[in-house]
């Protein structure tokens, strides 16, 4: 029998479950790579996660390289030409790869026809299996990730003091909502990378790329190896992780990044693991005497989040994807392509830090970015589409349940209590961003009235009836009552009006 390994791009990884399962014949053991553009044909991609995944790919394959594995790594249009040749010329009779992570591509990799036997081995890039996800889901009225996190904490012994958690609470959610007001608030600064000769040749071939792509590539500055994603990691246990709770909800215009970790990006693809991260960050709170609170928070987003809610995009049938519980139909508006065109300084900050780097953190994502296609009534699936294509962490089973469920509410209460739906109020208390701006975050009515308000309350009247049925929207919907019959006709004329002159969909939009 003569084995080949193929790694897929998004599991770099040197404890990777087929090439632990040849460590033992690693010269006699042929790997391929490939980089193709089979994906650039579906959606849009933001061009620094191009840049950092053949990148990483292309370093990945000369550190297998070094340590003494067959390597070939391929470049083509399509997958499949390569793969065939490769399989031929080494004779492989069996080709090993991980479960892929993403359905669309599972479904591709079970119906190939090949000359050989394809082993699919278990993904080992998350704490919980799926199968493991489905028994915790057995006999449950719901599914709220706070529930699934504290079965995580307990499973893997995480902050846990026997069998309660360490200082009495499961979450300390409460303690990282602190606002920016009336503080000058310096987070350290990132660590940046300078492309090396690898790097560059990517970046240069992403610029002359003839299909189209989202985002800059000049300030591409993310690690593209192991080695740098673990510096990213330790920068962060030293500098950022004794302050990251207390303003992680914050926004602060020029502060891009805040004291968050700037993991994800390199955990997406193999270059971190779930489990060494959370250890790293469980020993620093024992060693250091860090705060629980911002420890608390990040183990939450890793052990919790994260694994939630992969479990829910395996768990989910095919018709999640397309869920649209409220009915939204208006298309994209062209500025979410277009940063500069965004009238509304929160979105336009968020829209341009997106642009520049792919990245914006959790609550500009979803207070401020989905909070808007929400209230707005924006189509659920172009805007998870648009998500998919702008970020450099984005991939099918990350977006598909943040956005549709957490972020819409399009899956109707399947992932999450109640919309994450907020007036300009939420924004204007954890940012700086109203200062700049042209509208006023007070009013409600009127032309300077902040556009969250009058969508926010239009959302709410108009949904009012479906809302009912979420128990914890009861007493927001209250507030309907203290809005005149009159006011509320004006409210939904400039939310009809705003959307009339404002919302116009990119004539380029992919949907
Ligand atoms: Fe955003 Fe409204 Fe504040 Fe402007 S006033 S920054 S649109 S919340």
């Amino acid at each position: 029998m003569t084995i080949g390994i193929w790694i897929l791009g998004d599991r770099l990884d040197h404890n990777h479950a087929a090439l632990q399962s040849c460590q033992d014949r690693k010269s006699q053991t042929s790997v391929i790579l490939i980089e193709s553009l089979n994906y650039l044909r579906e959606r849009w991609y933001h061009k620094q996660k191009l840049v950092l995944i053949w990148s990483a790919m292309r370093h990945f394959a000369a550190e297998l390289e070094r340590d003494g594995w067959q390597v070939k790594y391929a470049i083509a249009d399509d997958f499949l030409p390569p793969l065939l040749e490769w399989i031929k010329e080494r004779d492989i009779t069996e080709l090993r790869v991980m479960n892929p992570v993403e359905r669309p591509f599972r479904s591709v990799l079970n119906q190939l026809d090949l000359p050989c036997q394809l082993e699919i081995l278990p993904d080992n890039h998350f704490l919980w299996s799926t199968e493991e996800f489905e028994d915790w889901t057995k006999n449950r009225k719901s599914l709220i990730m706070e529930y699934f996190y504290r079965a995580g904490r307990q499973k893997f012994n995480i902050l846990m003091n026997g069998d309660s958690p360490i200082g009495g609470k499961w979450n300390l959610d409460k303690e990282n909502r602190q606002p920016p007001k009336g503080k000058k608030l310096q987070p350290p600064n990132p660590l940046k990378f300078t492309p090396d000769a690898i790097t560059t040749e990517v970046i240069a071939k992403v610029r002359n790329l003839n299909t189209t792509t989202h985002g800059k590539l000049e300030s591409f500055n993310w690690g593209v190896t192991r080695a740098e994603a673990l510096q990213v990691l330790d920068d962060f246990i030293d500098r950022r992780l004794p302050t990251f709770g207390p303003y992680q909800d914050a926004m602060v215009t020029g502060q891009t990044t805040m004291w968050h970790a700037l993991i994800s990006p390199y955990l997406n693809i193999g270059l971190l693991n779930p489990l060494e991260i959370i250890q790293r960050v469980e020993t620093a709170y024992h060693n250091r005497d860090l705060d629980l609170n911002s420890v608390e928070g990040l183990i939450r987003q890793v052990l919790g989040w994260r694994e939630y809610m992969h479990g829910i995009y395996q768990h989910v049938d095919d018709d999640y994807f397309h869920a649209n519980w409220f009915g939204h139909d208006r298309p994209l508006p062209a500025f979410f392509w277009d940063a500069s065109q965004a009238k509304m300084n929160c979105l336009h900050q968020t829209l341009v830090q997106v642009e520049d780097s792919g990245y914006a953190h959790h609550i500009q994502r979803l207070m401020v970015l989905s909070n808007f296609a929400l209230i707005a009534g924006l189509n659920p699936q172009q805007v998870e589409n648009w998500f998919h294509a702008a970020f450099i962490d984005a991939y099918d089973w990350v977006m598909q349940t943040n956005v549709l469920g957490m972020g819409l509410f399009a899956d109707g209460g399947i992932l999450a209590s109640k919309p994450y739906a907020a007036s300009a109020n939420y924004i204007n208390k954890m940012s700086d961003y109203c200062a700049g701006c042209q509208y006023d975050p007070k009013k409600r009515t009127g032309e300077t009235a902040c556009p969250f308000n009058f969508f926010y309350w239009d959302f709410l009247d108009r949904h009012q009836e479906k809302l009912q049925s979420q128990g914890r929207m009861g007493l927001i919907l209250k507030h309907l009552d203290n809005i005149s019959p009159t006011e509320m006709a004006t409210i939904h004329q400039q939310a009809t009006d705003w959307a009339r002159s404002n919302l116009a969909p990119a004539s380029r939009a992919r949907e």
